[in-house]
C-alpha cells in the first residue's frame, strides 16, 4: 500500500485527542463516507482508511505503539491495509453509528466536528507493578515507592516560555491548531482539517524558552510517595494515586497512577479470596481416635478437635480465621483439608501394637473395609 496517511491525519484530530474525540471524529467521518451513502469512487477506500485509523487509535496498547514505531510498530495485518472489519461487522460500533446515522435523521452533515486540538486534556493513567508481602496484605502495611512524575513546570506554569509576552498566536492557524486545507474533486471542493504543521496542534509559537524546563513546560521529578496498602487487598487488585500518571496535553492535569498489587505466595498458607486453605497432616491413628491439636493460622496458633474417625481429605472449618475484608466485613475463613500421613519409622514398640491390633482384625467377626471393597466386586 503506498502513501500511507498517518492515522491522526486521516481523523483530523491531534496527536493528544481524547478517546471522546477520536470516537466523535471517526463518527462523523465514518458517516460521510459510508459507502451506502457516498457513491463517490473513492469513498469505499476512504471509508476502509477512516476505519483502520479508528481501530488502532480507539485501542490503547495499539495507539502507543503506533505513537512510538508509527506503521512499524503495528502488526503486518493491521499495518497491510487488512481491514476487513466493514465486510464481516467485526467492530462493535457499528450498530452505534447506524441508529445513530438512520434515528436522527441527515441534518447534521458536514457540521457538528467542532473540537479544538489545543485544549488541556488529562494524561494517561499508568500502571506500576507491586511486589507485596502474603502477610502485609492479609493485615495491610504502609509502603514507600520511589516514582518519576513529569510535574507542571512552576516558572512557566507549563507554557514553556520564558515569560508570557514570549508566547504569541500561531500565524499560520491563527492559535485553532489545526488548519483547513481545500482541493478540488469530481464533486466539488472537499474540505479536510488537519493539526497545524507549524506549531503541532498548540496554536501557538515560543519566541524565548522557559530555562527551567527548556521548554517543556514540564520537569520530571523524582518523588517518594507512601501508600496506604490495605488489609485484605489481593494478588491482580490496584490501588489508584491520583495525579502521578502521566503528564497532561496542554496544560491538563496528570494521569493517575495505579499500583497493581502482585501478593507473593507464602510457604504453608495459600488464599483464595478471604479464605486461607490449608493442608494439615494427621497421623492415622489420631484420625481414627481422634485428637487435638495446635493449627497454625494466619493470626496464630488455634486449637482444632479431629473428630474421631476422620477421613483423610475431610476439610475442616476455622471460622473468622481468614483475611480481613478489605470493605470492612467479617474476615474470611481457614479451610483445613486433612491430610493422613502414614509413619514410616516406627519404634519397634509401634511396630508391635501395629501388629497387634492387625491380627486382631483379621480374626474378628466384623465386616472390616477390606471386606466391604471386596464385596463390591462379586
Ligand atoms: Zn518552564
Ligand atoms: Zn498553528
Amino acid at each position: 500500500m503506498a502513501g500511507k496517511r498517518d492515522y491522526y491525519d486521516v481523523l483530523g484530530i491531534s496527536k493528544g485527542a481524547t478517546e471522546d474525540e477520536i470516537k466523535k471524529a471517526y463518527r462523523s467521518l465514518a458517516k460521510k463516507y459510508h459507502p451506502d451513502v457516498n457513491k463517490a469512487p473513492d469513498a469505499e477506500e476512504k471509508f476502509k482508511e477512516i476505519n483502520e485509523a479508528y481501530e488502532v487509535l480507539r485501542d490503547e496498547n495499539k495507539r502507543k505503539a503506533y505513537d512510538q514505531f508509527g506503521f512499524a510498530g503495528m502488526d503486518s495485518a493491521q499495518a497491510g491495509g487488512g481491514f476487513s472489519g466493514f465486510q464481516t461487522g467485526g467492530f462493535d460500533d457499528f450498530g452505534d453509528i447506524f441508529s445513530q446515522f438512520f434515528g436522527s435523521g441527515f441534518g447534521g452533515f458536514g457540521g457538528g466536528t467542532s473540537y479544538r486540538s489545543n485544549q488541556p486534556v488529562k494524561g494517561d493513567n499508568k500502571v506500576m507493578q507491586v511486589d507485596v508481602d502474603f502477610m502485609d496484605a492479609c493485615f495491610g502495611k504502609t509502603m514507600d515507592f520511589s516514582i518519576d512524575v513529569d510535574e507542571t513546570c512552576p516558572d512557566c506554569k507549563g507554557s514553556g516560555a520564558a515569560s508570557p509576552s514570549d508566547i504569541e498566536i500561531c500565524a499560520t492557524c491563527h492559535g485553532s491548531g489545526t488548519v483547513i486545507t481545500q482541493r478540488r474533486s469530481m464533486l466539488g471542493v472537499v474540505q479536510t482539517q488537519g493539526v497545524c504543521p507549524d506549531c503541532r496542534g498548540t496554536g501557538k509559537k515560543i519566541r524565548k524558552v522557559c530555562p527551567h524546563c527548556r521548554g517543556k513546560g514540564y520537569n520530571t521529578e523524582k518523588q517518594k510517595i507512601t501508600v496506604n496498602i490495605p488489609a485484605g487487598i489481593n494478588d491482580g487488585q490496584s490501588i489508584r494515586v491520583a495525579g502521578k500518571g502521566e503528564r497532561g496535553i496542554n496544560g491538563g492535569p496528570n494521569g493517575d497512577l495505579y499500583l497493581q498489587i502482585n501478593v507473593r505466595p507464602h510457604k504453608m498458607f495459600e488464599r483464595e479470596g478471604q479464605n486461607i486453605l490449608l493442608e494439615i497432616p494427621v497421623t492415622a491413628v489420631d484420625a481414627t481416635l481422634g485428637t487435638e491439636i495446635d493449627v497454625p493460622t494466619i493470626h496464630g496458633d488455634v486449637r482444632m478437635r479431629i473428630d474421631a474417625g476422620t477421613q483423610d481429605g475431610k476439610i475442616l472449618r476455622l471460622k473468622g480465621k481468614g483475611v480481613p475484608s478489605l470493605r470492612g466485613g467479617a474476615n474470611g475463613d481457614q479451610l483445613c483439608t486433612v491430610k493422613i500421613t502414614i509413619d514410616r519409622n516406627l519404634t519397634s514398640k509401634e511396630r508391635e501394637l501395629y501388629k497387634q491390633l492387625q491380627s486382631l482384625q483379621q480374626n474378628q467377626t466384623k465386616e472390616t473395609i477390606w471386606d466391604k471393597f471386596r464385596k463390591q466386586f462379586q
